[in-house]
């Protein structure tokens, strides 16, 4: 897909969003949030849903939560105008209750077709609800800062899924803000290996014949990241080409 073929999808899936009627949120929401960003980035953050803020914007986390996923961002250097951000439902939930199955239902086909349009290496997932859409059984506490490949059924088939708690949490939960911070510092290296894994997927040939090249060849190899800058990949910059993100690659769950 050509960028202005992802940014004409994307609009059109916005356009829809705006006026859905699939599920009851759409009776008490001000202004639905398709979710923004840049339509060539490789990662995805994907949240909950809008809170007030965002309900009255129509943009996603512009509240005290997106306050806090900036500052995230910006522990790695990365800008929020360098990834895409959305939720897992479209509307605000009343009272900022947790989104009701059906709703979640209702308006999946929205990601997925985000997530088609974008064909991201990495989605990040915020919070649980957003965790049980690519990593279908597994539990927060144990996989956050973790990564697997994503469910087939995401719309980002070739992605790998990060998971990391919500930054709505660490707000009222300041061990949460560590974990937090921990577990974003470990995205760069996610990154990489997400970007490794599809340029072996996409020639596995090539791959076959240098013998299995580890992952920082593979990244090189691959196409170059649209925004994401790659000295921003390296939390601590080195001029070793063997830098530390490349050599300790986060944590990658097992397959279950
Ligand atoms: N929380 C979310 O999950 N999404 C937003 O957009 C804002 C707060």
């Amino acid at each position: 897909m050509t960028e202005a073929e992802r940014r004409a999808a994307l609009d059109a899936i916005a356009q829809e969003v705006a006026v859905c009627t699939r599920c009851r949120l759409h009776q008490t929401r001000t202004k639905a949030v398709p979710g923004e960003g840049n339509p060539e980035t490789e990662v995805v953050f994907v949240g909950e849903g809008p809170g007030f803020n965002e309900d009255r914007q129509g943009r996603p986390f512009v509240g005290q939560a997106g306050a806090k996923l900036d500052a995230l961002l910006a522990s790695i250097q990365w800008r929020r105008d360098e990834v895409f951000i959305t939720n897992v439902v479209k509307c605000r939930p009343p009272e900022n209750r947790d989104p009701e199955p059906d709703e979640i239902a209702a308006c999946a086909p929205f990601l997925t077709r985000q997530l088609e349009a974008l064909d991201p290496a990495l989605v990040v997932t915020l919070g649980r609800f957003s965790m049980a859409r690519f990593s279908p059984g597994a539990r927060i506490g144990q996989v956050h800062g973790t990564y697997r490949p994503a469910d087939a059924d995401s719309g980002a088939p070739e992605a790998l899924a990060y998971a990391m708690y919500h930054p709505a949490a660490a707000l009222h939960q300041g061990s949460l803000n560590e974990a937090l911070f921990r577990d974003m510092l470990d995205i760069p290296a996610a990154l990489l290996e997400a970007r490794a894994r599809r340029s072996l997927e996409a020639a596995p040939e090539a791959s076959a014949a240098a013998e299995a090249p580890v992952a920082s060849e593979a990244a090189n190899a691959a196409p170059a990241p649209a925004q994401i800058p790659d000295e921003a990949l390296d939390p601590e910059p080195a001029s070793s080409s063997a830098s530390e993100a490349e050599t300790r690659p986060a944590a990658q769950l097992p397959l279950f």
